[in-house]
């Protein structure tokens, strides 16, 4: 069978084996978020095109070249966003959430759309865990922003990671600056590629980001931190000391301009070099100027953006190994019509209790559903045929330990929820147990009621 198309280059799938990771991620970012004071937001994944140049900037690498755009049928320019923020601060100044009590904070998990050339970290559809942070100016919030990105490398295990930070001034400080990487473009105008001979007249900075340019032509640029006015070196020196109040480490990496036109001040980024050339598995910085570039009210803000495929590639490069889902607590195999009947009956009533479990809906041979069991990774098994329809009792049996012990059918439901609670708590203080000195406060023997009534 030929299939009619295949995916579009630059997108993956999320397969069942594997969907555990991200479902991971996801929620343990979701959670620390919640822990700093974070809430979710969640915005259209398209926008008008306009959103997009006016915040992201229309000098960037981003609206230049890489977005999704198309008109709609009703002739309006639309944009597959290519990242968070554009959305989150369109929505917070449409909804006035800036009557709400300051800061505002918001988290957002979403899917973004770039069109570049797919490769390791670099893909057309991609993910991103991000913040934003309304109606402070004050560098304990870019710190605290930071100090959130820190924590969730460190919760996932992640090692090696460098916080490099920098800060690219303001509307007073920032001209001088372009002023004078101008100059220096200028007199390098004949290697540069063309699209930053725009960007000369322009938005100068902008070259320093772009992927075509010689990096010793970047790095012999003149440096941003030279150019801060004393209320910018004042921000990032205060920065700096709440991160170091906090025990972060950082290194001071006056090359990083970020991508993206809206930031003012702080920005920074955390990089690892175990994945090859896209390294930077997060970025942000304060965008102070973005809310009134919008239309809306001079509202300071700030975030960051985590690319999820990153991590996962940082994630996998070192080894470290997310906990996988749960499996089934039970699968009760089936011979016959009536048994069949029987254990959906039964199935039904221990999934409305909340145990996940499944019996055979497809018929096969005894010996087929005990190797579907064991693939799905049961903890329990049992079988029910016409003896046990006649016996009343079902034969139920541990996997892990082989262990077998028989249950009145009658009352197999709420029987089998005991077992497996006891078994649960068994394992538990097994692990306790294992785990050494906390365990005198917990005396779960107690709890557990005795005796075990396994049999060998
Ligand atoms: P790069 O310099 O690698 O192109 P960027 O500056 O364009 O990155 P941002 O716009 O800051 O990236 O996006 C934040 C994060 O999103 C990045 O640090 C990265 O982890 C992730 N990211 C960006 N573009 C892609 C992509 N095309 N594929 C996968 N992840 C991406
Ligand atoms: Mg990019």
């Amino acid at each position: 069978m030929a299939l009619i198309t295949k995916a579009i280059k630059g997108t993956q799938d999320t397969l069942p084996a594997d969907s555990y990771k991200i479902k991971f991620l996801e929620a343990t970012l979701a959670d620390i978020a919640g822990h700093y004071g974070f809430r979710e937001i969640r915005t259209p994944v398209f926008e008008h095109t306009e959103l997009f140049n006016r915040s992201v900037g229309d000098t960037t690498d981003v609206v230049q070249k890489e977005m999704y755009t198309f008109d709609d049928k009703g002739g309006r320019s639309i944009t597959l966003r290519p990242e968070g923020t554009a959305g989150a601060v369109r929505a917070y100044l449409e909804h006035g959430l800036f009557n709400d009590p300051s800061p505002m904070k918001v988290y957002y998990l979403t899917s973004c759309y770039r069109y570049e050339k797919p490769q390791a970290g670099r893909l057309r559809e991609f993910h991103q865990f991000g913040v934003e942070c309304f109606g402070t100016d004050a560098p304990a919030q870019d710190a605290e922003v930071i100090a959130l990105a820190d924590e969730a490398f460190g919760f996932l295990g992640v090692k090696g990671l460098e916080l490099q930070i920098n800060s690219i001034g303001c509307p007073h400080c920032r001209p001088v600056y372009q002023k004078a990487l101008k100059d220096y473009f200028t007199a390098h105008k004949s290697e540069l590629c063309e699209t930053c001979l725009t960007r000369l007249e322009r938005n100068p900075m902008r070259i320093l980001d772009c992927k075509e340019e010689d990096a010793a032509l970047k790095d012999n640029a003149p440096v941003v931190l030279d150019y801060l006015c004393d209320e910018c070196k004042d921000h990032f020196e205060k920065v700096k000391k709440y991160l170091e109040a906090m025990g972060l480490t950082y290194t001071v990496n006056p090359r990083i301009v970020r991508g993206l036109d809206y930031y003012t001040k702080t920005v920074f980024e955390f990089v690892s070099n175990d994945i090859g050339a896209q390294g930077t598995v997060c970025g942000g910085g304060r965008y102070d100027g973005l809310c009134e570039e919008l239309g809306g009210k001079a509202i300071p803000a700030l975030g960051f953006a985590m690319g999820l495929e990153r991590l996962l590639l940082l994630l996998d490069a070192q080894g470290i190994e997310l906990p996988a889902d749960e499996p089934q607590a039970l699968y009760l195999a089936t011979a016959g019509d009536a048994a069949s009947l029987k254990a959906a009956q039964i199935i039904h009533d221990l999934r409305a209790e909340g145990i996940s479990c499944s019996f055979d809906t497809v018929g096969r041979s005894i010996k087929a559903q005990m190797k579907y069991a064991n693939k799905l990774g049961a903890d329990f098994t049992a079988v029910l045929g016409d003896n046990e329809l006649e016996s009343g009792i079902v034969q139920l049996k541990y996997m892990d330990t082989g262990d077998t012990r028989d249950v009145s059918l009658d009352t197999f439901a709420e029987d089998f929820q005991q077992i497996a609670m006891q078994t649960a708590l068994s394992a538990l203080q097994a692990e306790l147990d294992m785990g050494g000195e906390d365990l005198g406060k917990v005396d779960l023997s107690a709890l557990l009621g005795g005796n075990s009534t396994w049999t060998e």
